[in-house]
C-alpha cells in the first residue's frame, strides 16, 4: 500500500465539564495520536473547547450555526469542513470515541477501494472514569480492557462517519447529538448508491460511557425530547430504517472488504425467532423449568434486548402511550372521532403525514387527512372490478351472525362487485349497494344481476333518495378511509330506519404484525382502530353494541407474517431495485404512479420477483413449525368485525 494521506477529523465537544471534560480529552488525545497524524478541527464555543484545542494544538471554529434549542447543526459542520479542511477525507467523529491505530489503516484500505463511500462503525461501550495513561502500549492494555469488559452497542449506535470531501451536498437542519443524525447519514449514503462499509470488526472503537447531563433533559430527551422529533421529520423514515445493517460492505478483522448480503434479514429471522422461542414462551419455560435460573435468564434477555430487539421494532404501536408526556405547545389536533383534543406528538412519520394517538377514546389517525379523487381508487384498486372476489371474514362474521335481522332490506357501502351483495341475497336480505369504481358498480349489475347498485358516494345517495331507509347498512373495510368518520356515521344513520342495524370490519390495529403493513397507510387508510375505539365511537354515536368479533390469526397470517419479517428487511437493502411499494405509490402524483404501476419489469426485477416468491414458498414450513405457539397465544388477525343497533 502506498504512504497514507492525513485526513480531517471533526468533532463537536459537549462542554468539559467533570467526566464529560475527562473523556472527551481521552477521545481527543487518541485522534492526535493516529499516523499520519490528522487534522483536528474542533467546532463550538462550550466551556472548555477553546482550551482544548490549544492544549492539542486543533484547529478551533467557534461559530457554528445552532437549531433553535441551541444545538449545533450538522449542515454546518459539514458546510465548514468543506471550507476550511486542508485534506480531502473527512471524519466526523463522537467526541468520547477513543479511536485506534486501525482506524486510520482501515479508512485508507476503503479509500483505496473505492472513489466514494461511507465508513461507519458500531462502538463498544466501557466504563472509563480517569484519564487515560497514553505511555507506552496504552493500545492494547485498552484493547484488553475492552474485550474483558467492554460490551459491543445495537446496530443502532453508530459513532463515526468517514467520507470524501463533497459527499454531502444538501444536508436538512438536523441536530448533532441527538438520534437520527446517525441514520440519516446513513440513509443519505444509500440513496446516493454509494458504498457503505462497516469498519466495526476491523477497528473496534470505544465508547466511554458517561451520563446525559450536558443535555438539559438528559437521555429521555436526546432519545425523546422534541428535537429527536424533530430529527425524526428531517430524516423521513420509520425508526431504525437505517442502521450499521444497512452497510453494502464490511472489513473483515483481517482486513478484507467484502460486499455483504441479507444482513437485514438475518437479523430479522433472528429477532423473529428470539420473540417467538425465546422471549415469548418465558413464563411457560419457566413454569415447566425448562428455563435457567432467574439471574440468567435476566442477564440474556438484557443483552439481547440491548442488542437488537427493543431499538429496531417498530415504533407504531408502542411509541404514543410514552410519547404523550411531551405535548407539542402549538398547533393542538382534535380527534375525527370523539373531538377532544389530541394535540400530542406524532407517533410516527411517512411522507407528509403524521400519526397521532387520541388518549381519550384510542383512536390513531393520520393528519392531514384529504380524500383521494376517484381516479386515484381507480389506479389502486383496478383490476378488482371485473371478478366476483370470494367473501372476506367480516361478511361471513355477519352472515353467521345470530344477532343480525336476518332479513329485510340492506344497504351495502362501497360493495364492489357485489360479492357480498349477493350472498346477503342468497341468505334473505333485499340488497342495494354503493359503490364508486364505475366499472365494479356495472359488473354487479350486469354480471352478478344486482340492479340496485348505485355509482355514488353515501352523501350523494342520501341527497338522492332523502326517503329511503333500511333494516340494515353494512360497510366492510370502509371506515378506515374515512377522512370525517363521524359525518360518515352520521350519513349511514339518516339511510337507517328506527332500531336499525349497522355492521362493519375494520382492519385490527392490535393484529400480529412483524413489520409495516404497506395497505395501512394514507392517503389509503387514515384511521387505525381496536375494538375500544370502535366500540367507544359507535356507542357515543347511538349505536349499541350487539357483537364484536376480533379474527384470530390463522395459518395463512403466520406465513405471512414470517415472509413480512423477512421482506421487511430485503426491501430496504434492495431498496434501489426494488419495485416501489404501495405505500409509496399511494403518495404518488397520479402520473408518476402511472407509470410507477404500468412501467414495464427490469430483469433485474423479475429476479426479485422470482426470489419473493420461492422465499414465500419457504415460509410454508417455517409456519408449521410456529403455528401450534400462535394458535395457542390466542394472536390477532386482521379483520375486527362488530354488529350495533340504533339506540332509540
Ligand atoms: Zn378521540
Amino acid at each position: 500500500m502506498t504512504e497514507a494521506k492525513p485526513i480531517t477529523i471533526l468533532g463537536m465537544p459537549k462542554p468539559f465539564r467533570g467526566h464529560i471534560g475527562t473523556i472527551q480529552r481521552n477521545a481527543i488525545k487518541s485522534w492526535s495520536k493516529l499516523q499520519p497524524r490528522p487534522e483536528i478541527i474542533l467546532f463550538g464555543h462550550e466551556e472548555g473547547v477553546a482550551e482544548c484545542a490549544r492544549d492539542f494544538a486543533l484547529i478551533h471554529i467557534p461559530e457554528v450555526a445552532r437549531n433553535r434549542h441551541g444545538t449545533p447543526l450538522l449542515a454546518d459542520i459539514f458546510a465548514c469542513a468543506e471550507r476550511r479542511a486542508s485534506h480531502d477525507l473527512f471524519a466526523y467523529v463522537n467526541a468520547d470515541i477513543i479511536l485506534p491505530k486501525e482506524f486510520t489503516l482501515g479508512v485508507e484500505k476503503v479509500r483505496h477501494t473505492f472513489s466514494k463511500f461511507l465508513a461507519v462503525g458500531r462502538r463498544t461501550n466501557l466504563e472509563v472514569r480517569d484519564p487515560l495513561d497514553f505511555g507506552e502500549g496504552w493500545e492494547e492494555k485498552l484493547k484488553e480492557r475492552m474485550h474483558r469488559e467492554g460490551q459491543l452497542e445495537s446496530h443502532t449506535g453508530i459513532d463515526f462517519f468517514v467520507f470524501p470531501r463533497g459527499t454531502y451536498e444538501e444536508v436538512p437542519p438536523v441536530a448533532i447529538g441527538r438520534v437520527w443524525f446517525d441514520q440519516w447519514c446513513i440513509k443519505y449514503a444509500r440513496k446516493k448508491g454509494l458504498p457503505v462499509i462497516d469498519l466495526t470488526s476491523f477497528a473496534p472503537i470505544v465508547h466511554q460511557l458517561h451520563d446525559y447531563s450536558h443535555v438539559a433533559g438528559g437521555k429521555q430527551w436526546v432519545y425523546n425530547g422534541i428535537e429527536a422529533d424533530e430529527n425524526l421529520v428531517y430524516y423521513g423514515e420509520r425508526q431504525h430504517t437505517y442502521t450499521i445493517l444497512s452497510a453494502t460492505h464490511l472489513m473483515t478483522t483481517q482486513g478484507r472488504i467484502r460486499r455483504v448480503f441479507f444482513r437485514e434479514e438475518a437479523f430479522a429471522i433472528k429477532r423473529f425467532l428470539w420473540e417467538t422461542f425465546v422471549h415469548k414462551t418465558r413464563t411457560i419455560r419457566k413454569r415447566f423449568g425448562l428455563s435457567g435460573g432467574a439471574g440468567s435468564e435476566v442477564t440474556n434477555e438484557t443483552t439481547m434486548s440491548a442488542d437488537s430487539l427493543l431499538p429496531a421494532r417498530p415504533a407504531t404501536e408502542s411509541a404514543p402511550a410514552k410519547k404523550q408526556a411531551s405535548l407539542v405547545s402549538s398547533g393542538a389536533l382534535s380527534c375525527p372521532a370523539c373531538g377532544r383534543t389530541a394535540g400530542v406528538q406524532p407517533a410516527e412519520q411517512y411522507g407528509r403525514y403524521s400519526l397521532y394517538a387520541c388518549a381519550s377514546c384510542d383512536l390513531r389517525f393520520w393528519e392531514p387527512r384529504e380524500l383521494p379523487d376517484a381516479r386515484w381508487y381507480e389506479q389502486m384498486y383496478g383490476g378488482r372490478d371485473e371478478k366476483l372476489l370470494p367473501l372476506e371474514p367480516g361478511h361471513k362474521y355477519f352472515l353467521a351472525d345470530p344477532l343480525a335481522a336476518g332479513q329485510g332490506e340492506l344497504l351495502d357501502i362501497g360493495c364492489g362487485t357485489g360479492n357480498f351483495l349477493a350472498a346477503a341475497r342468497d341468505a334473505g336480505y333485499e340488497v342495494s349497494g354503493t359503490e364508486l369504481d364505475r366499472n365494479a358498480a356495472r359488473f354487479a349489475r350486469e354480471r352478478v344481476g344486482l340492479p340496485r347498485v348505485f355509482p355514488l358516494t353515501i352523501s350523494e345517495f342520501v341527497d338522492r333518495y332523502p326517503d329511503k331507509k333500511f333494516e340494515v347498512v353494512t360497510f366492510f373495510e370502509v371506515l378506515e378511509h374515512q377522512a370525517a368518520p363521524v359525518e360518515f356515521l352520521q350519513k349511514v344513520k339518516s339511510c337507517l330506519r328506527s332500531r336499525g342495524f349497522i355492521a362493519l370490519s375494520v382492519p385490527n390495529r392490535e393484529r400480529w404484525l412483524t413489520g409495516p403493513d404497506v395497505l395501512d397507510y394514507p392517503p389509503n387508510h387514515f384511521l387505525r382502530w381496536n375494538t375500544h375505539a370502535l366500540t367507544n365511537f359507535l356507542n357515543t354515536h347511538g349505536f349499541e353494541i350487539l357483537s364484536v368479533r376480533e379474527q384470530e390469526a390463522g395459518f395463512v397470517h403466520t406465513v405471512q407474517m414470517i415472509n413480512l419479517s423477512l421482506r421487511t428487511g430485503l426491501s430496504r437493502s434492495r431498496a434501489e431495485e426494488a419495485p416501489a411499494s404501495f405505500r409509496d405509490v399511494i403518495q404518488m402524483e397520479p402520473d408518476q404512479a402511472e407509470a410507477v404501476l404500468h412501467a414495464a419489469p427490469t430483469v433485474r426485477q423479475r429476479a426479485m420477483r422470482m426470489l419473493r416468491r420461492i422465499r414465500y414458498a419457504v415460509c410454508f414450513p417455517a409456519a408449521l413449525a410456529v403455528y401450534p405457539y400462535v394458535w395457542m397465544r390466542g394472536y390477532k388477525g386482521t379483520y375486527l368485525y362488530c354488529l350495533a343497533r340504533l339506540k332509540d
